[in-house]
């Protein structure tokens, strides 16, 4: 399996810490030789590693299940299953996908909380019995094809906070409902287990966590006047995950240990399913200027060859669009369907002089009204340069379409050598040739 990895999956481990920009300059010289313009992306396992040892070192209590529709890349969750992460799977294939990998079901927590029929039958076929519920006529269905599921009570947040994507009331049982809800789950003799919640996701606030935490310490108790005895508290997602975003996770890390501690004894596990902290800034989206236009009365060249200096007149205002091979519907859904207005896709140029000027310029996807920055200053760029973007590790790749037939993206990936050690420390499976 390790050696399928580094094989297969062409894992190029580095002995040294290497920038981003350098590993996407020797890819891109390796594609021009070859005239391939095709975007791809690029994944750091190394990242997604430290991630994981990051988390276990601050939150050492809090039991990871990633979430699997964040970034469900096969080397990824690989990686992750090795390292003894648990994973939330929210559909059947999800669940297949990673029963695939080898690990037991009670390494899944299927936490959507409505289930077609024929999924709670799989599940129950596959032995994942862990999974979540919002209301009672969920239950009816669970008693009738899962009677001996374990529940967990997803509850809704009573105060929202600031968060990159917030879900608005869907998911989530109001803690008013939660009493009735529990007493037909006593009625049909169901097997609740615990609590679990989402505050949305990429959170802004450490103290995010604390109502929540409160409201589910409520739940605990009415349940167990009911006579349930809960042992699983779910904490979800909603932690930040870009480059840089460290401190917040730690201020977050410090506030929830905190109130774990004050609410909930040693013996409740607590599980988490952070999908956006272990990938964002795992992945970086890499594509290729095909087209420019000029929106000026100025002389402007195109094509390679072009003369940089000569590309447009110093005295004039002027705007440029480019038009990258990616877009809203691929690699950007996100920021489309998400979070319109987000300013969080900073586009990084690979190869420019520092010296040249800065033109205001949008840079257009591939489809109609399919904008991915929109006046951002740039310097004069040419058909064939290359623009990366950071942190693209969540809700990316998961959520593109092939609209207009764009193609999925290659993923390389590559690992710091000492990092992939820690997984995986037997040296003699490795290769550090991607063929
Ligand atoms: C999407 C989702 C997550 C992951 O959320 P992040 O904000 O990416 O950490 C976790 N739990 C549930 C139930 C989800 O739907």
């Amino acid at each position: 399996m390790m050696k399928l990895l580094l094989d297969e999956c062409r894992v190029k481990l580095y002995k040294e810490e290497r920038s981003n920009r350098d590993i996407i300059n020797e890819i891109v010289t390796a594609k021009q030789k070859e005239g391939d313009d095709d975007r791809f992306v690029v994944c750091d396992l190394g990242d997604v590693i430290s991630k994981v040892q990051r988390w276990r070192k601050l939150m050492p209590r809090v039991k990871i299940f990633y979430a699997v529709k964040c970034n469900s890349s096969e080397p990824l969750l690989k990686v992750l299953a090795d390292m003894g992460v648990s994973f939330d799977c929210a559909s059947k294939n999800e669940i297949e996908a990673v029963l695939k990998l080898g690990i037991s079901p009670t390494r899944i927590v299927y936490a959507h909380p409505y289930k077609p029929v024929s999924s709670l039958l799989h599940a129950k076929y596959k032995d994942v019995s862990l999974m979540t519920f919002d209301c009672s006529e969920e239950l009816f269905k669970v008693k009738e094809f899962y009677p001996s599921a374990r529940l967990l009570l997803r509850l809704l947040p009573e105060v929202e906070f600031q968060a990159e994507v917030q879900f608005n009331g869907k998911f989530g049982c109001p803690l008013s409902d939660v009493e009735n809800v529990l007493r037909v789950a006593k009625q049909l003799n169901l097997n609740i287990v615990g609590v679990s919640f989402h505050v949305g996701s990429g959170v802004q606030d450490p103290k995010a966590y604390v109502p929540i935490l409160h409201q589910s310490k409520k739940v605990f108790d009415i349940a167990n006047s009911l006579g349930f005895v809960l042992n699983v508290l779910d904490i979800g997602g909603g932690f930040p995950g870009h480059q840089g975003s460290l401190k917040r996770f730690e201020a977050m890390s410090t506030v929830i240990n905190k109130t774990l501690e004050e609410m909930f004894p040693p013996s409740i596990e607590i599980i988490a399913e952070p999908g956006r902290y272990i990938v964002a800034s795992a992945f970086t989206v890499v594509a290729y200027i095909f087209g420019k236009r000029c929106h000026s009365n100025v002389t402007c060249m195109y094509g390679k060859d072009s003369n940089r200096e000569n590309s447009m007149s110093s005295n004039h205002e002027t705007s440029t669009t480019y038009f990258l091979n990616d877009s809203i519907f691929g690699s950007f859904v996100d920021c489309c369907l998400c979070r319109p207005g987000s300013e969080e896709y900073t586009p990084n140029i690979l190869r420019h002089k520092s010296e040249d000027k800065l033109v205001e310029s949008t840079i257009s996807g591939f489809a109609p009204f399919d904008v991915l920055n929109k006046s951002v200053m740039l310097p004069d760029l040419n058909v064939g340069d290359w623009i990366y973007y950071e942190n693209m590790g969540a809700y990316t790749m998961s959520m593109a379409t092939s609209f207009n037939g764009i193609s999925v993206p290659d993923i390389m990936y590559h690992c710091l050598e000492n990092l992939w050690h820690d997984v995986y420390s037997d040296q003699r499976l490795y290769c550090t040739k991607r063929p």
